[in-house]
């Protein structure tokens, strides 16, 4: 049997001996993407490997200021020789959009994946999957451990930013005593943890919140399935050409009659965005993955095409039939 530590053993093994590696994160790139892309990618710099920092982007302002953001490649290599691919909290190879593709094609290249989502395809030469860490940048330290490698202040930074991003600041049922612990370390390695948090989680533009106002008000409540939506042409009359997520839905399962919450954004592609979130004891994963997404059992999501009403009346038909079954089961 293949145990998690013998899989980051691996996974460590491949990083020592590569040294010439890329590192891709999914598109559309949240905090611990980048936190983590950063996070290991510093590392290795650290130990004297040539690295190439890869995702689609857009990069979220909210993570703009980590250290060397501006070494993050948004188009896809040319020629540069590599002999390391390593994926970054995507579920699946489109997940790593157009920055990935060449990488996943060369059947010569050694592929290792490093996730946490229950939807990952497994799709590397080696997979280090664990569902219970609390976001991708927990199997970073690991790893980083099994070099024993010394976690480095800007190395902290970027990684403690992946946790704060997945975690929502440490407060989904994710977190355990061991995430603190690392926490702990990263902190005590110079990551300054409020500082982080306030950048990644409450600053927001003046879009941002006229976003999240529209959604506000276009909220519904059926059955325990709270939903919001933004429809192509209230981003456009607001003069909103953001594109990145509402990230509604954390906020919305605030309402204790949700039982699940989902979010539909229209985005500057003329698709929609589904985010969806629910409460311990009910799944939005394998509803994400049955809708061509992905993500964990109580965050998920996907982008669909349009119209708007249609993706609306499907999805909510899912959630509400999940909320009946999971009542049901109890
Ligand atoms: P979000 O609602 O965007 O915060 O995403 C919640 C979780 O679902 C994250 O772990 C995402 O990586 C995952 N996720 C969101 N959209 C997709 C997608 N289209 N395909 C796979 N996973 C997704
Ligand atoms: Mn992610
Ligand atoms: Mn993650």
């Amino acid at each position: 049997m293949t145990t998690q530590s013998d899989q980051v053993q691996r996974a460590a093994g491949l990083l020592d001996s590569a040294s010439r590696i890329a590192i891709a994160c999914h598109l559309g790139p949240d905090p611990d993407a980048i936190g983590s892309l950063l996070g290991l990618g510093l590392a290795m710099q650290e130990r004297g490997k040539t690295v190439h920092l890869l995702t689609d982007g857009p990069i979220p302002r909210s993570v703009q200021w980590l250290p060397s953001v501006d070494q993050i490649r948004l188009k896809p290599l040319t020629d540069e020789p590599v002999d390391l691919f390593v994926a970054l909290d995507s579920s699946d190879p489109e997940r790593l959009g157009e920055v990935g593709q060449p990488l996943i094609a060369n059947d010569e290249l050694t592929t290792l994946v490093i996730d946490h989502h229950a939807t990952n395809t497994e799709f590397g030469d080696v997979n280090l999957i664990t569902v219970e860490a609390a976001a991708t940048a927990e199997q970073i330290v690991y790893v980083l451990d099994a070099l024993q490698h010394a976690i480095s202040q800007p190395v902290a930074e970027c990684l403690l930013a992946a946790f704060i991003g997945d975690t929502v600041g440490f407060s989904v049922s994710s977190v355990t005593p061991l995430t603190m612990r690392i926490a702990a370390r990263l902190m005590e390695a110079g990551a300054a943890l409020h500082e982080i948090s306030d950048r990644i989680l409450n600053i927001r533009t003046l879009d941002e919140i006229r976003l999240w106002g529209i959604g506000m008000a276009n909220t519904h409540l059926e059955q325990g399935v709270l939903w919001s939506v933004i429809t192509e042409e209230e981003r456009r009359d607001n003069g909103l050409m953001d594109t990145s997520r509402s990230r509604l839905s954390n906020t919305l399962l605030c309402v204790p009659e949700a039982y699940v919450a989902v979010s539909f954004a229209a985005n500057s592609d003329g698709e929609i965005d589904v985010s969806m979130r629910a409460r311990p004891g009910y799944d939005v994963g394998s509803i994400a993955y049955e809708l061509g997404g992905g993500g964990h059992t109580l965050a998920a999501g996907c982008t669909l095409k349009g119209p708007m009403e249609e993706v609306v009346r499907r999805v909510v038909t899912m959630l509400k039939q999940e909320t009946t079954d999971a009542v049901r089961d109890s």
